[in-house]
């Protein structure tokens, strides 16, 4: 804005914010933001550096997963009072497995103009450059943290998938060995998978290949850090291969070569590349559900 003057239309505006390199930052975006009335953010003090870094100086106010339903009313009321309020999450597209959504909504609802300024998102940066399909693709965004309820996802995906389709997840550093572990489960250690670490940073990285060679290679670091995307290359035909649950294999394994239940978890456990006490709670699951 100069001079309380603003070229910019009253509405809502989802402004998408770099998700590493502040460069992603677009010339709309930075536009969006100084002329915006307002501008609410899902952190306050992580936007606050965005903005000194770019000399603009902003009212801003919080907005995020804990308190986007009791914010809306007001935001509203400022919107159709003819408000420009623009919206960023911490990094990348808000609305993207950040706040924003509910907020969209309200306001079309309410017969107020949203308007999308794009750029950086985790996602779609990952997908471009990891060398799997990108005809079809379906965003998960987080899988659930509880193991069972991550299994009973991955096998949901697994039953619904009838064509070639890349999946994308977000994953954390900490569970990313857990989740490559139940997608060898469900897809079969033969699985293509791309992880994308780091993106658009100093430390970006892409490990290719299959489920159990990325496992691998992770495994062998001290640590796995930063922020990360998985994506799977989800081939209906391989899922004819890890569709046989841990009851059937163990079942299989006893009637053919006369293992006990405790010898067939084994096995089972080193053919999928998981932990003994995965496989015996995996089993847990399956009689649960019956
Ligand atoms: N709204 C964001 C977007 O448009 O991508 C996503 C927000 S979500 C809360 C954060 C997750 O996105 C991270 O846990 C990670 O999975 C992914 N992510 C964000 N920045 C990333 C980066 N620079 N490299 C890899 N993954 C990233």
């Amino acid at each position: 804005m100069t001079n309380g003057v603003t070229s910019l239309a009253p509405g809502l505006y989802l402004v998408a914010t770099p998700i590493g390199n502040l460069e992603d930052i677009t010339l709309r975006a930075l536009r969006v933001l100084r002329e915006a009335d307002r501008i609410a953010c899902e952190d306050t003090r992580q936007t606050q550096k965005l903005l000194n870094h770019f000399g603009i100086a902003k009212p801003t106010l919080s907005l995020h997963g804990h308190n986007e339903a009791a914010r809306t009313p007001d935001l509203l009321a400022a919107l159709e009072a003819g408000e420009r309020i623009a919206v960023v999450s911490d990094a990348g597209m808000p609305g993207i497995s950040d706040p924003g959504m509910h907020l969209a909504a309200a306001a079309l609802e309410a017969g107020v103009a949203v308007y999308p300024v794009p750029g950086a998102n985790a996602a779609l940066t990952a997908l471009v450059a990891s060398g799997l399909p990108t005809e079809r693709f379906l965003f998960f965004g987080f899988l659930p943290s509880k193991a069972g309820e991550r299994r009973t996802a991955l096998e949901k995906l697994r039953e619904g998938a009838d064509e070639r389709l890349t999946v994308v997840f977000y994953e954390a550093p900490h569970r990313i060995l857990e989740t490559l572990s139940d997608l060898a489960a469900v897809w079969g250690e033969d699985a293509r998978v791309v992880l994308a670490r780091e993106l658009t940073k100093l430390h970006e990285e892409f490990l290719r290949g299959t489920v159990a060679e990325v496992r691998e290679a992770l495994t062998e670091r001290d640590k796995v850090r930063g922020e990360m995307v998985l994506l799977l290359d989800a081939v209906p035909e391989a899922r004819v291969v890890a569709a046989e649950s841990v009851g059937e294999r163990v079942a299989a394994l006893a009637r053919e070569e006369g293992l006990d239940e405790r010898d067939a978890l084994k096995r089972v456990a080193k053919e999928r590349g998981v932990s003994k006490s995965d496989a015996y709670r995996e089993l847990q699951r399956e009689r649960g559900k019956r």
